[in-house]
């Protein structure tokens, strides 16, 4: 049986996955604001760098998975843009740096990452947002979706997913990750009903807005089968899954995406392509 840590343990998804592994006899310790194991603010620095080293304190060191489930959902307000990227970016990527070497030392792994269909289904959502993200430039993402007025939430949210998914990506194929026997994938639910998506329906505008939102298979998804999805991703059954991202969304990203992906490698990359397998082929 193995040891987890798990953010966002205390609702919804984070809180199903914690108790599916828990049933199944693993250890599983918690992170969130209130009401687990590790209590941390990860919005703030100082809270995130507690998250790193109370995990890896009760782990002992050695972690054979985690799961990063903390998020904030893009309610309105002026203050919401800055705690979406704190939360749902940086206390993703600085916890799962924190936590590399306990999750090598067990050499096989296993992390998953809540991103969202957001990521594509959401138009217009700038690249420069996206970039700042990947450069650990939080302030600069936050300014660069004031623009939007009152509908900066909404992007600063698809940006956050975006640049998350782009980490897992890029991360994943490394010899830090998976040449150290770490599996690190992602997961994009669509709307699914929980705790926060059952907040944005409250909110009469938001609510319309979801309504609205084609799901071809109908209604919302439910959170225990996001857990069993998850459970698999962390079972030896994803040994050879590294670097996907995985959409479980009733199928609103085949609607609006259905020709973007899978697509050929583009004939001006091509140069870059033998770069990277010859690289490969010398490390
Ligand atoms: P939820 O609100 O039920 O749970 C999120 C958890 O994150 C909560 O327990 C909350 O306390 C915790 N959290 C928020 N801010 C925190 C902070 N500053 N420090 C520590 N913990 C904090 O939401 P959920 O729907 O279960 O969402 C889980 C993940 O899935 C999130 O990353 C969300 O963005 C993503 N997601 C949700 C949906 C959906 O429709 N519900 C769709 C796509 C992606």
């Amino acid at each position: 049986m193995g040891v987890y840590a798990v953010t966002g343990s205390a609702s919804g998804m984070g809180r199903a996955v914690a108790d599916r592994l828990r049933r199944s006899g693993h250890s599983v310790i918690g992170v969130d604001i209130n009401g687990v194991d590790v209590i941390a603010d990860l919005s703030t620095p100082s809270g995130r760098r507690d998250a790193i080293e109370q995990v890896l304190t009760r782990a002992g060191g050695r972690l054979d998975g985690a799961v990063l489930a903390a998020g904030l959902g893009p309610a309105p307000g002026a203050e919401r843009p800055r705690l979406i990227v704190q939360v749902n970016y940086l206390g993703v990527v600085e916890l799962l740096d924190g936590w590399r070497p306990a999750l090598a030392a067990t050499g096989s792994a296993k992390v998953v990452v809540f991103s969202s269909n957001s990521t594509t289904t959401v138009p217009a959502v700038p690249g420069r947002t996206v970039r700042a993200l990947l450069r650990g430039d939080a302030e600069q993402a936050v300014r660069s979706v004031r623009v939007f007025g009152r509908n900066a939430p909404t992007f600063a949210y698809a940006a956050s997913k975006i640049a998350v998914s782009r980490w897992v990506r890029n991360r994943a194929v490394t010899p830090e990750w998976a040449g150290a026997g770490i599996r690190l994938n992602a997961i994009a639910p669509g709307a699914i009903l929980t705790p926060l998506l059952e907040r944005q329906l409250a909110t009469p505008a938001e609510a319309k807005l979801v309504r609205a939102f084609p799901v071809p298979v109908g209604g919302f998804g439910d959170p225990e089968h996001i857990a069993d999805w998850v459970l698999l991703m962390l079972s030896e059954s994803a040994s050879f899954l590294c670097g996907s991202v995985v959409f479980v969304d009733g199928g609103s990203d085949a609607y609006f995406r259905a020709d973007d992906w899978p697509r050929p490698v583009p004939l001006r990359r091509i140069i870059g392509y033998l770069r990277r397998m010859r690289r490969f082929a010398a490390s």
